[in-house]
This record gives C-alpha cells, sequence and structure tokens, in this order.
C-alpha cells in the first residue's frame, strides 16, 4: 500500500501535474529512441506525452541575448537545463536562498555569484574572489586600496582649488585672457612608481589625461574614480606596475564594451569581474561558459519580469503561474477529442474534418506569434502560417489549434492559410480573428 502511494506521487507530470502511467512513460522512451531527431530534454524531468514536446519549447534557444547570437540552440539548451540544476543545488546549499541570484546582478557582489554559477575553472573562479575580498590581499609596496582611494581624492580636491582663479576668469568672460595666461604646471598624481595627469570629468568620472608622461589615447573616456583605484590596486599586487599604459587601456576598451552591451549602471565595477564578464562573453573563455552566462542571464530574465521590458513571450514560460493549468486545460482537449489526435514526441497529428491530416511541432526558436509548426500531411513539407497575436499561455493557445484544426472545414472561413485554394506566402493574423469572434 505504502508503495504504491509513493509510485503514484512519483508520477506526476511536471508540466501539467496529471498523473502518468507507467506504460504512458515507456511508450514515451520507446519513441525517443526510435525517433531520427534529437531530442534534448532533461533526464530527471518527468513529462506526460502531451507536455512533452511543449515543455521543452519552453527551454528553446532565443535567437539572441543581450546582442550576441546564439549560434548553437542545443548548446544553449543544455547550458539552461544545468544552470537550473546548478541554481537548485545553490538553493539547497544556501539554506534556501539564492546568495543575491535572485535577479540579474547589479552590483559587484551579484556579479561575483552569477560567475561562481557560469565560471567552469576554478583557478580562476579563485583568482576572482581574491580580487573581490579585496582586503585580504598582500599589500605590496606599502599600498592598500583605501591609501591609493585616499591619494586620488586628496589630488582631486587640490586640482579643484588650484584651478579656482583660472576657472573663475573662465566663467565670467575672460576665457581668452586665461588662456593667455601661463598658469603653473599642477602636480602630478603619483602612485607606486607611476604618475598620471588626471583631470575632473563629472561629480562622478574623472578624465585620465597622461599616463607616465606619454599622452593618453582615451583621454576623453570618463573613469569612475572608483574603477581607477580598484585597478591600480590590482595590477601592483600582480606586480605588473612597469605595464600599467598596456593595462589602462584595457580598462577602458573593456568597460566601454561592457557598457554597451549592459547598461551602464549594471556594469561591475571590480575590474578583475570586469575582466571575467568580458573574457567569458566575447568567448575567450570556454564557450561552454558563454552559453551558460546567456542561459543564466535569460533565466533571471524570465523570472523577473518586472524588471524587464514586459514581454508577452512570459506566457510561453513555464515558470507562467497559468502554465500548469493551461496544460491542463490541454490535456482535456485532446482527450476529449480522441481518436482524431495523436500526442507525439515531436508534437501532435490531428485529423480535420475534411479528412486532411495536420502535424503540428513547436518551433525552434521561441517565437512568441508562432511557437509551433503546422503542416498538412501531402503538403511537400510546405508550412502552414498560424500566428497569434494575442498574449495567453502557450497551453490555451495550443487548445485553440487544435480545435480550430479539427474543425478544418470551418477554420477555413477564418484562417484562409487552411484552404487548400488560397496560395499563401506569410502569416495571416488568423487565430486572432478566431478568438476575437
Ligand atoms: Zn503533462
Amino acid at each position: 500500500m505504502v508503495n504504491t502511494m509513493k509510485e503514484i506521487k512519483e508520477n506526476i507530470c511536471n508540466s501539467c501535474g496529471c498523473e502518468v502511467s507507467k506504460a504512458e512513460l515507456d511508450d514515451i522512451n520507446k519513441e525517443i529512441s526510435n525517433s531520427n531527431k534529437e531530442i534534448i530534454y532533461d533526464n530527471k524531468l518527468l513529462l506526460c506525452k502531451i507536455c512533452f514536446p511543449w515543455y521543452k519549447i519552453a527551454h528553446a534557444a532565443p535567437k539572441n541575448i543581450l546582442g550576441y547570437k546564439i549560434k548553437n540552440p542545443d548548446l544553449f539548451v543544455e547550458e539552461s537545463i544545468n544552470v537550473q540544476t546548478l541554481l537548485r543545488k545553490n538553493w539547497s546549499e544556501h539554506c534556501g536562498t539564492l546568495e543575491g541570484l535572485l535577479e540579474k546582478p547589479i552590483d559587484d557582489q551579484r556579479w561575483y555569484q552569477f560567475l561562481r554559477i557560469v565560471m567552469t575553472e576554478q583557478e580562476r573562479l579563485s583568482q576572482l574572489k581574491r580580487y573581490i575580498d579585496m582586503d585580504k590581499l598582500p599589500k605590496k609596496s606599502g599600498l592598500t586600496l583605501e591609501k591609493i582611494s585616499l591619494e586620488v581624492r586628496e589630488h582631486l580636491s587640490y586640482l579643484e582649488t588650484a584651478t579656482t582663479d583660472q576657472r573663475l576668469l573662465e566663467e565670467h568672460g575672460w576665457r581668452d585672457y586665461a588662456e593667455e595666461i601661463k598658469w603653473p604646471v599642477l602636480d602630478k598624481l603619483t602612485i607606486g612608481s607611476n604618475s598620471f595627469v588626471i583631470q575632473k570629468h563629472s561629480d562622478s568620472h574623472i578624465l585620465l589625461k597622461e599616463v607616465n608622461n606619454e599622452e593618453f589615447e582615451y583621454s576623453d573616456y570618463p573613469i569612475r574614480p572608483f574603477h581607477f583605484c580598484n585597478f591600480l590596486f590590482r595590477e601592483i599586487c600582480e606586480e605588473r606596475q612597469n605595464k600599467i599604459l598596456v593595462g589602462v587601456k584595457w580598462l577602458v576598451r573593456i568597460d566601454s564594451l561592457l557598457s554597451k552591451v549592459f547598461d551602464h549602471i549594471d556594469v561591475p565595477l571590480n575590474p578583475q569581474l570586469q575582466r571575467e564578464v568580458y573574457y567569458i562573453i566575447q568567448g575567450y573563455a570556454p564557450r561552454i561558459e558563454k552559453y551558460r552566462f546567456l542561459a543564466l542571464w535569460s533565466f533571471l530574465d524570465k523570472i523577473h519580469p518586472e524588471t524587464n521590458i514586459h514581454h508577452p513571450v512570459t506566457n510561453l514560460w513555464v515558470e507562467n503561474p497559468a502554465w500548469e493549468k493551461s496544460f491542463q486545460l490541454f490535456r482535456s482537449v485532446i482527450q476529449g477529442l480522441g481518436r482524431v489526435v495523436k500526442p507525439t514526441v515531436s508534437g501532435f497529428r490531428i485529423l480535420g474534418n475534411s479528412g486532411a491530416i495536420y502535424t503540428v511541432e513547436p518551433s525552434t526558436f521561441l517565437d512568441w506569434n508562432q511557437p509551433w509548426v503546422v503542416k498538412k500531411k501531402g503538403g511537400k513539407g510546405k508550412k502552414i502560417c498560424i500566428d497569434v497575436q494575442m498574449s495567453m499561455p502557450l497551453g490555451d493557445m495550443l487548445s485553440s489549434l487544435a480545435l480550430s484544426l479539427r474543425d478544418d472545414l470551418n477554420s477555413m472561413k477564418h484562417i484562409h492559410t487552411l484552404n487548400p485554394n488560397v496560395r499563401q506566402e506569410d502569416g495571416h493574423r488568423a487565430l486572432y480573428e478566431l478568438f476575437r469572434n
């Protein structure tokens, strides 16, 4: 008795919550092994036959994330599954918290937590950890991060006072006169064995004009003082003081790229964090990390839609609270249709009233307008475009699609792509027409 109870509990579809019989599971497994297509799915997921192909699409790869093209959708799907397993592990290890991973990273601590999931090389991760806990670093040349920050702050306020007369003249319309005067050459900022000419750009940024008496290539690129100090400290710790000019050029290049990819606000401040993020997304780190990075980013995007631009595509995601209910509906529709419909691991086949047989499969990409591919048997593989212009959970959309394909003779009045006499090229807003009536 106890055993039977346990068995029932374990055989619950992860998608619709229905009970899945042993025979149905065997049937799915048999179909997967006989299929000539490669079907990627999470072995640990238990799914009924009706949900199986559609749950998969919820993990499907978008065409691009953060401006990076997903060239290998299969790898993306694999990494999406990995990321969710890692998050579950992280969750149980940290007593039911995601340790700052509840949303997209907005500060250095969260960026670090984010990269902990993404990075696969322990050595790089430990190095990163050392730079996150800056104060634990060995103090080379007696310089600490605090000391460097203080030097920079003091130098900035010295510049402020030393240039008061010059600025006052300029502000009062004596710019030409001010330019003629030979103002004393201001002291350079000296940190360790390096000297810099810096200038205030705004309240939160400085400009780097000169490095070791050489004019700086990106002298008009605003840098945050904290970022600059952090960078100097890292270079000193790593004994790269003699290569500071090369280092600072990279600092600017990486910062400007990341500012374009992410919003300025969300860019990590710590230079080591920046460097790792840059390596990963630009593909210099192992390729798997780039895919994992983008998969995790897109996952966090999904669970926190309110922090992002609203997009109805959330209706296709399993995280949508309406997912389970909508697939219960779809399941009852399929069961109600009986023998005229046959669910398979790659979608379903349905017999229309006209005698035509349609196959419906998930499309490769998460396309809200057409999450499916509909084909007619004998139609030489030509796709029938039936798209949706209304936001609703995937199960609801599939229910409507199945019913209108079954009733194809009637649907032809609204969905003229179904009509064999109409030559059809593009998608029509057909289902929308149906739903509106
Ligand atoms: Zn199910």
